[in-house]
């Protein structure tokens, strides 16, 4: 099977992309003939002001990519932009795609929602609202343990509530203002770029015919609409491409340090990159089980991320099982079972790193690996565009 799928040139690479999507292609890879992208073009759609670290974002990824385990020899890895016919074949299904179906899409009022509150007004809230928090806080007779920690929490909390309220319509313009806050950013967002997206990603899979996309639960819809694009396409001019199929795959949950999921923007992620130290401070700084105060407290492990990264890394599935009974005995104490998880994650991080050190060390080579893949996916971009053309009579 021919499977296609690609990647958001956003930085560098942590525990929660290896576990998400990754490793998978790493297994598919062996399996079957396989393209993966760089989608630079796809990081326009939300982030077109500030293209400044574009480059540097696509080399960490190649680097990435490399490192944990995506090999040229089995897959075809190359850059979207460096295949011009990708646009090409954006543009024909641009003008075959219906609105109606891109409005419809029911991840892009969801994608604006969560971009806007991740990138703007969220921010835009918890700047606003800092000093007030503080001083809340501040006010309360009671001695805070970690002050700062709750305060991010308040903050994030008032924030994604305000938000809604936003877009519910429950707070005026006259209290943005005062709060010196703008819904504008969010519409520079709202282009038709960001509205046709899903387009251009099924120019992206139809374009090397692939017939099988790696997708997680909440990218169905997106195949979905791939599936509708390629049958209108065949209608109107003749069986051209092939309706690919999502391929779900199970994927463990990796929380990040401070149990939410492992995301850049929240800043509790553990990247490919970073040093033994630094992974070493990010696990002694998780967050644990907020009732077991003490090392003699029983904890519950199951709602522990550290424990989460146990039962991912620590190898040893009797240490894992006598790590749970000692927590909820209260016979294991936070600082010792962390020490554990870092060894633990240690071993699992350093080869990788390893690779890391050694490709950032070979640009050519890496340069090489992706023109290569990009001349080759060119090879069947060029001929789908081909065909492409002679149906439509251009
Ligand atoms: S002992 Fe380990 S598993 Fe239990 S709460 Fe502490 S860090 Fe989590």
């Amino acid at each position: 099977m021919r499977i296609v799928s690609g990647m958001r040139p956003t930085g560098k690479l942590h525990l929660g992309h290896y576990f998400g999507v990754i490793r998978n292609w790493v297994r598919l890879q062996k399996e079957h003939e396989a393209f993966f992208f760089i989608a630079d073009w796809h990081a326009l759609t939300t982030a077109y002001k500030d293209t400044k670290n574009l480059k540097s974002h696509i080399r960490e990824l190649m680097i990435d990519w490399l490192a944990l385990g995506l090999d040229p020899q089995k897959s075809t890895l190359f850059i979207q932009s460096k295949v011009k016919e990708h646009t090409e074949l954006h543009l024909v299904f641009s003008m075959i795609t219906p609105k109606s179906w891109l409005e419809w899409n029911p991840t892009y009022k969801d994608m604006k929602y969560n971009l806007l509150k991740l990138q703007d007004l969220e921010l835009q809230f918890r700047g606003a609202l800092r000093d007030h928090v503080k001083e809340f806080l501040g006010s309360i007779p009671y001695r805070i343990e970690d002050f700062e920690r709750l305060e991010e929490h308040l903050l994030e909390a008032i924030a994604e509530a305000m938000v809604e309220a936003v877009f519910e319509g429950e707070i005026d313009k006259g209290i943005l203002k005062e709060l010196n806050v703008s819904k504008r950013d969010f519409y520079e967002t709202d282009t038709y770029g960001f509205l046709g997206y899903p387009v251009l990603q099924a120019a992206d899979i139809l374009i090397y015919k692939g017939e099988g996309v790696p997708v997680g639960e909440d990218q169905l819809p997106h195949i979905e609409l791939t599936r509708e694009i390629a049958r209108r396409f065949n209608h109107l001019y003749g069986d051209t491409f092939p309706e690919p199929q999502a391929l779900l795959t199970e994927t463990p949950k990796v929380p990040g340090t401070d149990g939410r999921k492992m995301s850049k923007s929240y800043g509790n992620a553990i990247f490919f990159s970073d040093s033994s130290q630094e992974v070493q401070q990010k696990i002694m700084k998780m967050f644990t089980d907020p009732q077991k105060l003490r090392k003699n407290d029983p904890g519950r492990p199951d709602i522990c991320p550290v424990f989460a990264y146990h039962k991912l890394f620590t190898g040893d599935s009797q240490l894992v099982n006598q790590i749970k009974e000692d927590c909820s005995n209260g016979k294991l104490g936070c600082v010792d079972c962390k020490k554990i998880v870092f060894n633990s994650l240690e071993e699992f991080i350093a080869p990788f790193r390893t690779q890391r050190e050694n490709l950032e060390k070979n640009t050519d080579t890496l340069m090489d690996i992706f023109h290569e893949g990009s001349e080759k996916a060119g090879e069947i971009a060029s001929q789908t565009v081909g065909e492409v053309r002679e149906a439509l009579n251009i």
